[in-house]
């Protein structure tokens, strides 16, 4: 079988590496519109309980069933609440991994058939040969992300009997079935402004509990023997396009609603183990140590940051930034966009 995206592989990276850059990227998300991140904790709500209990009864006095089920469409909605960790209201490091890495992934093959991509695609689908029809699930994504889901790309597959030894570097770097990550996301919490309402979405009979804009949270990723080129893939799928950190979604309805899912990455410091200080040294950024921490952060970090941003369009230039946000911008009417309301 032939494919039209081969992948750029690297080698395995050995998970006991702990050279090159170890230690923990201090992070922020600022909100820029209301977000839900949901509990998973779904509430099914009755609208109307005298109106379930006449239609209970038609249904078993054996009336026309498909007028009962028009009658009933409208009779439940869906109310979902925040992630809680305690009672704090937090995004889970798992959702921000599969974000930057989704992302990464979707960035990779944005160009169409002719790159060599440096992502493999972590859950594999067939590729669309035309758009999906307006209201299918999943149709605004695939207008937002157009080509990186309209391309046939080589896949990868991780057996356990089998010893890799090349992979594409978004698996090296975020891990793939029986290897692991070199990057560990803590939860972020909102520790700043945290402002939480409801939002009524009433076409889809939906109520979920959001943080309105402003909000801050406070997270944290773990880097493990991280090269300068993966911490600039790292930065990319944040957002980072060489000058700032651009908008991205997150969350439900962030391609469905207008006001909806726009946040922003922030990277407030670096703070690195003695591992660390000879590779960074080596390519010009100079530490400051406190209290035992060596810490990156201010010019000295920016510098950091563009370093490994350009290293990483270097060694993977079909990797390009994109922001979604400002496609869905761009593509606004086009969207059939819901609003909320409070
Ligand atoms: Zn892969």
């Amino acid at each position: 079988m032939s494919f039209s995206q081969r992948l750029n592989k690297v080698p395995l990276t050995s998970r006991d590496n702990l050279s090159q850059i170890t230690g923990k990227l201090e992070v922020n998300l600022r909100l820029i519109d209301r977000v839900h991140v949901g509990s998973g904790g779904l509430k099914l709500k009755s609208k109307d309980p005298i109106l379930i209990k006449r239609l209970a009864k038609e249904i078993i006095s054996g009336k026309d069933i498909s007028r009962i089920g028009v009658e009933a469409v409208n009779l439940v909605f869906i109310e979902q609440d925040f992630v809680r960790v305690g009672n704090k209201v937090c995004i889970p490091g798992s959702t921000i991994k599969g974000l930057i890495r989704s992302r990464l992934e979707l960035m990779a093959g944005k160009r169409g058939n002719d790159v060599v991509a440096s992502a493999c695609l972590s859950i594999p689908s067939r590729p669309l040969t035309q758009p999906l029809p307006i209201g299918t699930p999943g149709w605004r994504h695939v207008r937002i992300w157009d080509k990186a889901v309209t391309v046939l790309r080589e896949g990868e597959s991780f057996l356990e009997e089998e010893l890799v030894s090349e992979l594409c570097p978004i698996c090296n770097l975020f891990g793939a079935p029986h290897i692991s990550s070199r990057v560990f996301f803590n939860d972020f919490y909102c520790e700043d402004r945290c402002e939480v309402t409801t939002c009524v979405f009433k076409d889809y009979g939906m109520r979920l509990e959001v943080l309105e804009p402003n909000s801050v949270f406070r997270g944290g990723v773990i880097l493990r023997g991280v090269t300068l080129e993966e911490l600039g893939l790292l930065l990319i799928g944040m957002g980072f396009d060489g000058n700032q950190f651009k908008p991205v979604l997150i969350g439900r309805m962030k391609y469905a609603a207008e006001g909806f899912g726009k946040v922003r990455f922030e990277v407030i410091k670096l703070i690195v183990s003695e591992y660390a200080i000879k590779y960074l040294e080596g390519v010009g950024i100079s530490l400051r140590c406190i209290d035992f921490n060596y810490i990156i952060d201010g010019d000295e970090l920016r510098k950091l940051l563009n370093l490994a941003f350009n290293e990483a369009r270097k060694k993977f230039p079909d990797i390009e930034p994109f922001s979604e946000s400002e496609e869905k911008d761009r593509l606004n009417v086009n969207l059939n966009l819901t609003r909320c309301s409070v």
